[in-house]
């Protein structure tokens, strides 16, 4: 199986969520086949794939014979277990590849390579193993900090603000003693990310920056045109490219910043990199006339990156929990486009769907 495919062919997806399932979609859009791979056996990707292997990411056998069915795999979250990504790849292309999965699942290796390799601002750093490090960290940074798990934190799991003594007493305790970091307080305006793809060839190609905002640490909207200047915009670009070109990168990443006013001057800083399709680009599905989905399917079937360009000012909004119940009332609406992801159960802080409401290109 050569690494460019051809209509008819199938990609291997690690993970059958939301994401999953808007990939599958998107490849068969273009007359490709989807195997999802996922221990969940009530995977909303499923019903979208022409194949399923329900196993767990450790199952040897269960790999062997998914990864000899497809021509390539890829993956819609970052924590695949390095060894999973090592069996699949020796007989398959695993795109984004290896570096992207080291480098995204851990946050120490991932803020060293984004200031060393990608010469990219990030919030000041310690490593932190136990209490007393902690506290000698908590010096060098003035008393203050955002202390993180190196792996598996999300949606703000996994991580303890400290802004008072209180707070310091018996935190690596409440983290499982963990290994982790602690990070600099950034005093950010807002938070933007930027969806930047890069294709078998080296292109890349970027996405206009969106403007999120957060409601219980959970993305609720990101809006887009992003309410910055110009040049921050394009220092997002600049950035987002210049960590794809570092990693050697293949497929659609998300990267998330922090915009920090300092006088006159907007500056970002990345606060953290998505080796993956991201739910900060869902916009582009109804505002652009390649989607993130479409484009991530490109790249990683080494097929030439679409147009990214914005054709409607959008607001994208996730549908939470219950929010999803005003799913009929969204249909009345004229400018809205409607997406829901098929779960049978509505659990709070779930993921159910997502609205994008489209108003003329400003
Ligand atoms: P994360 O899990 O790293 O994406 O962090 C979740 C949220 O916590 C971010 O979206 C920010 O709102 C906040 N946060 C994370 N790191 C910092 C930081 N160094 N300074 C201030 N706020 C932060």
């Amino acid at each position: 199986m050569g690494s460019t495919l051809r209509p008819g062919d199938t990609i291997g997806i690690l993970g059958g969520g939301q994401l999953g399932r808007m990939i599958a979609q998107a490849a068969s859009r273009m007359g490709l086949k989807c195997h999802i791979y996922c221990p969940d056996e009530n995977s909303p990707a499923f019903e979208v794939s022409a194949e399923k292997t329900v196993a767990a990411y450790e199952d040897e056998q269960a790999l062997t014979q998914f990864a000899k069915s497809v021509s390539v795999v890829t993956y819609e979250f970052e924590n695949v277990p390095g060894e999973t990504a090592r069996i699949l790849e020796q007989f398959v292309p695993v795109r984004p590849g290896p570096l992207a999965l080291k480098v995204s699942q851990d946050r120490l290796e991932e803020k060293t390579f984004l200031s060393e390799e990608a010469a990219t601002q990030v919030a000041p750093f310690i490593k932190v193993d136990n209490q007393a490090e902690l506290e000698a960290a908590l010096m060098e940074l003035g008393g203050q900090g955002v202390l993180k798990t190196r792996r598996f934190g999300y949606d703000g799991k996994g991580q303890i603000m400290i802004r008072t003594p209180q707070d310091i007493e018996g935190a690596m305790d409440k983290l499982g003693n963990q290994p982790a970091i602690l990070e600099g307080i950034v005093l950010f305006e807002k938070e933007v990310s930027i969806i930047v793809a890069r294709g078998v060839d080296g292109t890349v190609k970027c996405y206009d920056p969106a403007d999120n905002y957060h409601k219980n640490h959970i993305l609720k909207t990101s809006s887009v045109p992003a309410d910055i200047p110009e040049a921050t915009a394009q220092e997002a670009i600049d950035m987002a490219t210049r960590i794809v070109v570092a990693l050697n990168y293949v497929g659609v990443m998300g990267v998330e910043l922090f915009v920090v006013k300092d006088g006159d001057k907007t500056e970002l800083k990345v606060n953290e990199i998505a080796p993956r399709v991201h739910n900060s680009g869902h916009w582009t599905e109804d505002a652009c006339p390649v989607s993130q989905f479409e484009q991530h399917v490109r790249a990683v079937a080494g097929w030439p990156l679409g147009t990214p360009t914005r054709a409607h000012n959008v607001i994208m909004e996730n549908l939470i929990g219950d929010d999803v119940n005003t799913w009929e009332a969204t249909l009345l609406e004229p400018n809205a486009r409607l997406t829901l992801y098929g779960k049978a159960e509505t659990r709070e802080g779930r993921k159910m769907g997502h609205i994008n409401r489209l108003s003329p290109k400003s």
